[in-house]
């Protein structure tokens, strides 16, 4: 069978979740394989690196990049020319509510992040899934992420609380570290997979 690719072809992902629960440095983790303490301020770009993994024997390229002033974005080049997913990532804006309409804008899939030791960006996840609804494209892929799962002593949020969610809102859930990495490359793989037959 012949099966056109589209040469243009681009999968957006886009990183969404409160402040400080750690998008910046999950997307960190996956690209470097390590955990860099310390917040990402708007202004620092996590620079630019090559790094090739193989996805069912596709060998598949990734950039990060700063690509605006308020985005970082995380291009994975298929082995099929001209195949790339993105990962954006925001820098700040959500602190102020104005992650704006542009960046959900073409988006296949969403990762929406809270931190496990934190109440409050747990309970804004609703107002989250809320904009995404309005926002997002209908078909878009939810996967709802308790992250810092490394900070055990200091969890308030229950992993049931976080499934009984994903639940309600039908979205794919699970708990990750940007710390140890725990569970990172099963998620971008996933997400790869679940994005994937243009890979
Ligand atoms: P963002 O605002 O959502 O991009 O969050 P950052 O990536 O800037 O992280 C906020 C803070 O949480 C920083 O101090 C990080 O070092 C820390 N952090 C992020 N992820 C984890 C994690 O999985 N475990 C732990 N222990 N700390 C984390
Ligand atoms: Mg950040």
């Amino acid at each position: 069978d012949q099966i056109a690719y589209n040469q243009d072809l681009t999968h957006k992902t886009i990183l969404v979740g409160d402040s400080g629960v750690g998008k910046t440095s999950l997307l960190v983790q996956f690209d470097q394989g390590k955990f860099i303490p310390g917040s990402f301020s708007a202004t620092v770009g996590i620079g630019f690196t090559n790094k090739v993994l193989t996805v069912d024997e596709l060998k598949v390229k990734l950039q990060v990049r700063e690509t605006h002033t308020n985005t970082h974005t995380l291009t994975l080049k298929g082995s099929r020319a001209g195949c790339s997913f993105q990962i954006w990532d925001t820098a700040g804006q959500e602190r102020f509510r104005s992650v704006t309409h542009a960046y959900y804008r073409d988006a296949q899939a969403l990762l929406l992040l809270y931190d496990i030791t934190s109440r409050s960006s747990f309970d804004n996840t609703r107002a989250w899934l809320t904009e995404i609804h309005e926002y997002a494209q209908d078909n878009i892929v939810i996967m709802l992420l308790g992250n810092k799962s490394d900070m055990s002593n200091k969890r308030v949020i229950r992993r049931e609380e976080g499934e009984k969610l994903a639940r309600e809102y039908g979205v794919i859930f699970l708990e990750t570290s940007a710390k140890t990495g725990s569970l990172c490359v099963v998620l971008f793989i996933s997400l790869l997979m679940v994005l994937g037959s243009s890979f």
